[in-house]
């Protein structure tokens, strides 16, 4: 019989909450064994998602502690659970928000699985990557390109990826206008999209602090928010097709629906709990539309890394070691970091 199995520590390191609002536990656990369909994963990296804030404080509906956040995984298969062929031991392969689809609600018999019913979540549905070993499933796994490195990947399962798949199924088409509202860890991965894809590129940012990085990374133009009507200055432009928003804050988006251009569509990344105002009036008027858009499929993740891999398309991180996850999720929630913050093992 063929190995399915390397060298594993037989007890591993966990970052884990204990309960809704709890703090970060570093403790050690046995090394959890793959079930059937699934692949046991030694963690090299997992950045840290500002989406964990629904593991951490407990937000999701029927979340169970305790549990493990995160869904930006990066690793090697270090042992095939039964009925798993397609993959390899020792090969490197990543998780993100698509953890897996029941394979039978309406959605899933549509080929439609990114919008599974019951879709689970690493990190929320079952212990994700915030430790040194990891069992997944292998409808969620993605293979890392080889010259990608760990950390630079993790970041591209949910914050690459969900910013690559919403832009190139917007509809702009290269030439066009698309601005992106925000410069923080997803906004700083959408400009280079934008800016790869062949848009003109509008960067929005509060203050002017992040103008001449915006530009670096592909942004034709910079507003700041502060000192200028952003719908305004889009209109001036002739009115963006597609405006990504990726701050997380719902008073800000309402305000640029007016800068949108005929047939044009505020697409809503930055994920918030507040209520974005908008007229009907507004949305009559050229037909605008407003829409949500959450990451993708694993293969969606294996074009955002290829994309990626062939641009030179590469998040800016802060790395912390997993014992630091306290510190690292910290970071990430102050806003402060340059722009994703990532575990490595
Ligand atoms: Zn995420
Ligand atoms: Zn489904």
């Amino acid at each position: 019989m063929a190995t399915t199995r390397i060298a594993i520590a037989p007890r591993m390191k966990v970052a884990r909450i204990s309960k809704p609002g709890g703090d970060f536990e570093i403790v050690e656990c046995e090394t959890p064994q793959p079930g059937v369909g699934q692949v046991l994963i030694k963690v090299q990296a997992c950045g840290i998602c500002h989406s964990d804030v629904l593991t951490k404080e407990g937000i999701w509906p029927g979340i169970q502690f305790p549990r493990v956040p995160g869904h930006e995984v990066v690793g090697l298969i270090q042992e095939l659970g039964e009925l798993v062929s397609e993959w390899k031991l020792g090969q490197r392969v990543g998780v993100g928000w698509h953890g897996g689809q029941d394979g039978t609600c309406v959605s899933c018999k549509r080929g439609d699985f990114r919008n599974c019913r019951n879709l689970k979540i690493p990190g929320i549905s079952y212990d994700g990557g915030y430790r040194q070993y990891m069992v997944a499933p292998v409808e969620a796994l993605a293979a890392i390109p080889e010259s990608l490195s760990s950390a630079d990947a993790a970041p591209l399962l949910c914050a690459g990826l969900t910013t690559f798949n919403s832009l190139r199924h917007s509809g702009a088409l290269p030439g066009d206008l698309v601005a992106v509202q925000g410069i923080g860890g997803l906004g700083h991965l959408g400009i280079q999209y934008a800016n790869k894809f062949g848009y003109k590129v509008v960067a929005i940012g509060r203050g002017s602090a992040n103008a001449a990085l915006a530009k670096k990374l592909g942004a034709s133009v910079y507003i700041d928010s502060n000192a200028a009507n952003a719908a305004e200055e889009l209109q001036k432009l002739g009115g963006a097709q597609v405006i990504l928003a990726t701050a997380p804050s719902s008073k800000a988006m309402s305000k640029l629906i007016d800068g949108l251009g005929p047939n044009g569509k505020l697409i809503v990344v930055g994920a918030t709990l507040d209520p974005i105002e908008v007229t009907p009036i507004q949305l009559i008027t050229g037909s605008r539309a407003l829409q949500g858009w959450s990451t993708g499929t694993p293969a969606d993740s294996e074009d955002t890394l290829r994309f990626s891999e062939l641009t030179g398309v590469r998040p800016m991180i802060e790395t912390y070691p997993l014992e630091r996850a306290a510190e690292g999720y910290a970071r990430m929630m102050s806003g402060g970091a340059q722009f994703r913050v990532v575990l490595t093992m």
